[in-house]
């Protein structure tokens, strides 16, 4: 470059660190720098850490101090836009935390490499050298001899210093992976497919084998057959094993090797060809669903944010559809937020029969190169561009280049609240504000609105659009409570059950109907308690106890994994007096068996689907039939649209109830109104069964009379009196550290330099409901904040003072953390 002035870059790194840093652009990169683009950048002392650095700001202001180098440029063009760092700064801002660690969660762990991060050969390479260059050549055999390296040991190794473009290149060719990626246990995702045998492939072979088989009157092979052929277009494509019935007839099929069963690794990006569309004009709105379309899509000067309050099974994901179908034709693009992605596979099936490969979903739990992947496609503006994104909390940070409708599906689900690490933000109000950053509208759909929502709406800050009636005019199913505590005197209860919820489950069974039972864990785990001195084995590092695993014969704690064996006597007394106390839903699934010896049930809770695909396995053997009960926690309560369901258990609703937590009520309403919603969603006879000791309870009553507006009445009223959000602002924040006296004494500092600012509206310190977390104390200060108030400054001066906390004597170690809107 001609010019001969000198240039500086602000860059942003993903570390827990206040602001930007300042460096100098060398001479031969200075038309390279953009911003939005990453540099590589030694930070701290040591000299060999490196780092990829965003670019923020491009200016000649020098700073007081010497300024080192950018050492490289990563990118050809950049990787994230100007209003994205502006959405982080927000973002840090307004939930109290730095940019940098905005950044390093909005970031693809893909392409946040360091000198630091390891790394290794990428599972799926081919190992094909030839489209190698020499220096990636180098590093492959290098990989292949120490499986696991540091970026700047890869770099001493073969003499290259600026290597971080080098390896850059190769993570997104998949040659190599970082870290990051491994820990997320990498698994290829691999499925039993099934082909005919080669030698059938003509239509006379196939005509022979038929007459052969129905010859020899092999019915059921000639079933399986034939349902084989319909699903692989008559032998052109593969039919996963899985979503045929298992027996005895499709083991003699394969064993006469009729059909051919292969393991093939399922593409990852499932791309839908053009063929398979349905197109969006063929669905046709209702009236009731119509009128909610109108008034979501009429143009508002200032009103921008719509409260779609439909009762399930209503078509909210039709009315999407069409909204969505406008934006993509006119060539903008749409967010669609869900609560928790591995659980609403339907619904991203649904999106993808109308809008195809113009869908992008984007998912924590996808490889760092996929979600490198679908980050690329939602910038492009060409070829391959995504127009609408679908995932959960983290899809908000992707870069967009045109977003003009955001929807928030499930606005209620507790899920949308990020709550470790930092930034603890709330994805659904979050949202909103990015939706204000460009223009878009926001459209926040729920069965059951969080209060704040509804508040919203009524107050007129917010749209609102209704839908009452189901579609297809079915009815919302009947809601029964049983009183358990008058069963069982009477002699109708067995062991968990009561005659009713079993009656009504025989009777789902014998017009092969299917039932789903919600069983909550909180309180229910099971756990083992000793008959004499009544102790229940704590953690050790944690103020809980441990949950029995019957799968690893062991005791588990919750919240930080220490688990022992179980023990043969009690560690506190050493009676030999064990017993077992709380149901867990294993153990209802296995009395329900002893009920019916017939059925097929399954389980649905974390044990059973920590691993990648289980979910969706699950649910689609479901759907297909294949499980008559599944039995579940939480996770059975979202979203599901399954044809069959027609009645639904809740075990015990009374631990739902009772949690101490000013959203207690709300949370109980919403979890059995969600879970009563997915019986009877495609006929008319949906049954409700409630177990509780406490019949006449508001929140039951409410339940069974689907009395939304009375529940929000009343949670609203209490709201106000009782000082909760949204008549208020809540802030938690939380000190933390080893030894209780240090926490003590900190908490207590902090709790009165506050108290000297604010205030009454400081309360605490105190202990929170669990106080001693993997080893550290807990202690918690909660400050209460009118609407009215600004409160921009106090939690500067907030975060002042926690910076002033750390560095007195003695306090370094203290942790202190800040949760804004905490619930
Ligand atoms: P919600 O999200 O409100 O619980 P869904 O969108 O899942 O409800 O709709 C419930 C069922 O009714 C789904 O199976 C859906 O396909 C069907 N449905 C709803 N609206 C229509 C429509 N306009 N045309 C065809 N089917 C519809
Ligand atoms: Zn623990
Ligand atoms: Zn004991």
């Amino acid at each position: 470059m001609e010019d001969q002035e000198v240039y500086y870059v602000d860059v942003l790194l993903p570390l827990h660190l206040p602001g930007t840093y300042t460096y100098r652009v060398p001479r031969e990169l200075s038309g390279e720098v953009a911003i939005g683009k990453r540099v590589v950048v030694q930070f701290g002392s040591k000299s060999d850490k490196m780092y990829s650095a965003l670019v923020r700001r491009i200016h000649t202001t020098a700073p007081h101090w010497k300024s080192k180098y950018v050492l490289s440029v990563l990118d050809e063009e950049p990787v994230v836009t100007l209003r994205q760092m502006e959405f982080w700064e927000w973002m840090a801002r307004y939930y109290m935390c730095y940019p940098g660690d905005v950044m390093a969660v909005a970031m693809p762990a893909g392409m946040k490499l360091a000198s630091e991060s390891a790394i290794s050969i990428h599972p799926d390479f081919d190992g094909e050298l030839s489209r190698l260059t020499k220096y990636e050549l180098q590093i492959v055999n290098i990989l292949t001899e120490h499986p696991v390296m540091r970026v700047l040991d890869i770099s001493r190794a073969i003499g290259v210093q600026k290597i971080m473009p080098l390896i850059r290149t190769m993570i997104e060719r998949e040659v190599v992976v970082m870290d990051e990626e491994l820990r997320e246990r990498f698994v290829p995702r691999k499925s039993v497919y099934l082909r005919l045998a080669d030698e059938y492939s003509s239509d006379e072979a196939q005509r022979a084998l038929f007459d052969d088989l129905e010859h020899k009157r092999r019915t059921k092979q000639v079933d399986l057959l034939m349902q084989y052929l319909q699903m692989s277009h008559f032998g052109k494509e593969l039919v996963a094993k899985r979503t045929l019935p298992a027996g005895s007839a499709m083991q003699t099929l394969i064993k006469n090797g009729i059909l051919v069963a292969e393991e093939r690794i399922e593409s990852r990006l499932k791309d839908y060809s053009d063929s398979d569309l349905t197109p969006v004009s063929s669905i046709v709105l209702n009236d009731e669903q119509q009128r909610a379309f109108d008034q979501l899509n009429t143009k508002h000067l200032t009103l921008n944010t719509f409260l779609l309050h439909g009762i399930t099974s209503s078509g909210k994901t039709e009315v999407y559809i069409k909204l969505i179908d406008e934006q993509v034709r006119a060539g903008h693009q749409v967010l669609f937020l869900l609560p928790e992605i591995a659980l609403t596979s339907q619904i991203i099936n649904r999106l993808r029969r109308y809008f195809g490969d113009k869908v992008g979903v984007y998912h924590s739990r996808f490889s760092a190169s996929q979600r490198v992947e679908v980050w690329r496609r939602t910038m492009a503006t060409g070829e391959g561009r995504y127009q609408v994104l679908l995932g959960a909390r983290s899809a908000l940070f992707l870069p967009f280049n045109d977003l003009s409708l955001v929807i928030v599906d499930e606005e209620h689900d507790p899920s949308y609240k990020q709550q470790d690490p930092a930034p603890r933000y709330q994805a659904r109000d979050a949202a909103v504000y990015l939706a204000r950053l460009w223009g878009a509208r926001t459209v926040l759909g729920s069965a059951t609105p969080s209060v704040e929502s509804y508040h919203n709406a009524v107050t007129g800050k917010y749209g609102l659009a209704e839908m009452t009636q189901r579609y297809g005019g079915f009815s919302l199913p009947e809601v029964v409570c049983v009183d358990m505590k008058k069963e069982s005197k009477e002699g109708h209860v067995r062991g968990h059950f009561s005659d009713t919820l079993l009656d009504a489950i025989r009777e789902a069974l014998a017009h092969r109907q299917q039932v789903i039972l919600y069983q909550n864990r909180r309180g229910f785990a099971l756990r083992l308690e000793c008959d004499e001195c009544h102790q229940i084995p704590q953690c050790i590092h944690c103020d809980v106890s441990l949950v029995y695993h019957k799968a690893s014969n062991s005791l588990r704690c919750h919240y930080c994994g220490y688990s022992i064996p179980v023990p043969a006597d009690c560690p506190a007394c050493h009676s030999t007096h064990l017993r077992m106390v709380g149901v867990g839903t294993e153990r209802i699934e296995e009395d329900l068996q002893i009920h019916f010896p017939e059925a097929r049930i399954a389980r649905m809770d974390l044990d059973s689907t920590l691993q990648k695909n289980q979910y969706m396995e699950l649910l689609n053997d479901f759907a297909e039939r294949r499980i008559d009960i599944l039995v579940g926690t939480q996770m059975v309560t979202k979203g599901l649209d399954f044809e069959h369901v027609s009645v639904v258990g809740v075990v015990n609703a009374d631990n739902l109830i009772n949690y101490p937590n000013f959203r207690s009520y709300e949370r109980a309403f919403q979890q059995l109104t969600q879970v009563s919603g997915r019986a009877g969603r495609h006929g008319d006879a949906g049954r409700v069964i409630i177990q509780t000791y406490n019949p006449t309870h508001q929140i039951l009553q409410k339940v069974e009379d689907n009395d939304y507006r009375g529940l929000y009445a009343d949670q609203d009223n209490e709201r106000r009196v009782f000082r909760y959000p949204p008549y208020y602002r809540l802030i938690e924040v939380t000190l933390k550290h080893r030894e209780s006296d240090v926490l003590n004494q900190a908490a207590d500092w902090l709790a009165a330099q506050m108290h000297g600012l604010f205030g009454n509206r400081v309360m605490g310190p105190e202990y929170p409901l669990v106080s001693r977390v993997r080893a550290l104390y807990l202690k918690t200060i909660t400050v209460r904040f009118e609407r009215t108030e600004n409160i921009a400054d106090a939690k500067s001066l907030m975060m002042q003072l926690a910076d002033t906390l750390v560095k007195q004597e003695g306090w370094a170690r203290v942790a202190v953390h800040f949760d804004v809107d905490p619930y």
